[in-house]
């Protein structure tokens, strides 16, 4: 089953973006689990949880995955906000398993001037602490790969092999690789050839094993301009062959393909991008 799907708003409570995600044939989507810029939200009710659980469409999405709100950042140690980092990850983490959502995805951080050793120190820190007190937790996090903007750590594939290198538990963390943002850090993927070898790159500093969720972005920035900025497919810098190979590439047909472009309240870009994106697909019938 190929999972291609998008980022779906969960207005109206989490069961409805199951509808709007089917309403569009999505096979794969991702929500938020709280509102992404407020720290804290109230629990969800048992009737939440298993009406996205049990929805009767749920089926239809072979992976549903998260990601978490914007305002967590582990890279910074002994502040107010990592405190709070560090209680609403905790929270979003068993959020998702009230909704049997496998990842999370998580921005590793921003280090605030401290220094990528130390920020990497203060995630690596950050997540065994959660991991400990929280042994029994089914969902894993998901670093995503970052542009590098500002103090943003992960922008390169040696920082994200790092964290999993330095975590005690690093079977609970996984990797999710946004074309974007790879793209705006650096890594230019907008030939087949170029995006052969940056996939080449990132399997042998992270492995393909770790990654479990692509986002199937095109940029607005430049190659290396580190500025995370979301494009339309065919209105980016990175061009649609890279989007053909990742399509074609038979190293990613099982990794969930995730869009997190621009879209009005209909999801009719949404629409036109996974029919383009399935259009790649040699003998698809399901284009
Ligand atoms: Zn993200
Ligand atoms: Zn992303």
């Amino acid at each position: 089953m190929l999972l291609l799907g998008s980022h779906i708003s969960t207005e109206g409570g989490p069961n409805r973006a199951i509808e709007r995600a089917v309403s569009i044939g999505c096979t794969a989507m991702q929500i938020f689990v709280k509102n992404n810029m407020q720290w804290f939200a109230r629990p969800f009710t048992q009737e939440e949880a298993s009406a996205f659980s049990q929805h009767k469409l749920r089926s239809k999405l072979g992976v549903v995955i998260a990601h978490a709100g914007y305002l967590i950042n582990l890279g910074v140690e002994k502040t107010q906000n990592h405190e709070k980092s560090l209680r609403s990850l905790t929270e979003e983490l068993i959020r998702c398993d009230q909704l049997q959502i496998p990842f999370l995805i998580l921005h590793p951080g921003s280090h605030l001037g401290a220094g990528t050793t130390s920020g990497i120190r203060c995630v690596v820190e950050s997540l065994n602490q959660i991991h400990a007190e929280h042994p029994n937790l089914q969902v894993r996090i998901a670093l995503e790969t970052t542009a590098g903007q500002g103090s943003c750590l992960g922008s390169s594939f040696e920082e994200l092999a790092s964290i999993l290198d330095k975590v005690s538990s690093p079977e609970r963390l996984r990797i999710c690789l946004d074309t974007a943002h790879v793209f705006a850090a650096g890594y230019d993927l907008s030939s087949p050839h170029g995006a052969e070898k940056v996939f080449q790159k990132f399997d042998h500093i992270v492995g393909l094993q770790q990654l479990c969720a692509l986002h199937i972005n095109e940029s607005k920035a430049s190659l290396g301009s580190r500025v995370d900025r979301h494009e339309n497919l065919g209105q980016g810098k990175i061009g649609l062959e890279a989007f053909r190979w990742i399509m074609q590439a038979e190293e990613l047909t099982s990794i969930p393909k995730i869009l997190e472009t621009p879209k009005g309240k209909d999801l009719a870009e949404d629409l036109v991008a996974m029919k383009l994106l399935r259009s790649f697909i040699p003998n698809s019938s399901l284009s």
